[in-house]
């Protein structure tokens, strides 16, 4: 065995590593080599450095944390779905927030608020092009008609050409599982949707204004109807809208 064979077993010699054999052949040839016993001697020295290196304890606080944020396997999957998501929505909006925000949203306990996150998805997925109408029209006559055949309400349909957001059609959505108008609405380029769905209970109320992920929602109740605009133009172009949907 020559010095640059043994140069290469040192570090496995000193774990004990090799087999018995090689072990004996290396130990024979440092006993013999000054030059393999000092470079034995540096590996020792490493070793011993590496032993006596002192353990760091991770704080209780960090350890815990970490602990938490282990995804569990569903978590994964999940998390799969939501950068998938992430992917289109960048690409068709341009932010990541809309899925951090949904995230979010899967946990809210308010239930309104849920209805509202769940608003803003539908509104989203609708504008990223997966489905905006089923009926396209401009007639309130043609709109009408339509959602009266798919649903078992008849959501009030109205032309606000007049008031500078004209009707441009409708669709079936969905909202909680249930099925629900969605009427379309723009403003120059922007689309504004307008879900309804019955809510008999519902006593009538003025508009209830919030933002979600930049989007502006209003919603309100009127005549055993649940209503809710959404939309990015401004706040007060959607409450300018708002009041001309409502008679
Ligand atoms: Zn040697």
């Amino acid at each position: 065995m020559d010095c640059h064979e043994v140069e290469g077993l040192l570090d496995a010699y000193q774990d004990r590593e090799l087999e018995p054999a090689l072990s004996v052949s290396v130990r024979l040839h440092v006993d013999v080599c000054a030059a393999c016993r000092g470079r034995l001697a540096n590996v020792e020295g490493i070793g011993r450095m590496i032993r006596r290196a002192p353990y760091y304890q991770a704080p209780e606080a960090l350890r815990a944390r970490l602990t938490q944020d282990r995804p569990r396997p569903r978590a994964t999957s999940q998390l799969l779905v939501w950068a998938a998501a992430a992917v289109l929505v960048v690409s068709v909006t341009g932010s990541i927030l809309f899925v951090r925000s949904s995230t979010r949203a899967a946990r809210t306990a308010d239930p309104v608020d849920a209805v509202a996150q769940e608003i803003v998805s539908s509104h989203v997925r609708a504008l990223m092009g997966e489905h905006l109408f089923d009926v396209r029209s401009t007639d309130q006559h043609t709109v009408k008609p339509w959602c009266l055949g798919k649903l078992d309400f008849s959501p009030p349909v109205k032309d606000l050409v007049q008031a500078g957001f004209p009707l441009t059609g409708g669709r079936l959505d969905y909202v909680e599982g249930h099925p629900v108008a969605a009427l379309v609405y723009t403003r120059g380029q922007h689309t504004i949707n307008v879900f309804v769905w019955p809510e008999p209970s519902g006593a009538a109320r003025s508009s209830d204004a919030r933002a979600i992920r930049g989007f502006h929602l209003r919603h309100w109740t009127r005549a055993g109807m649940s209503y809710w605009a959404v939309s990015d133009v401004n706040d007060a172009e959607l409450d300018q809208f708002v009041h001309a949907l409502q008679p």
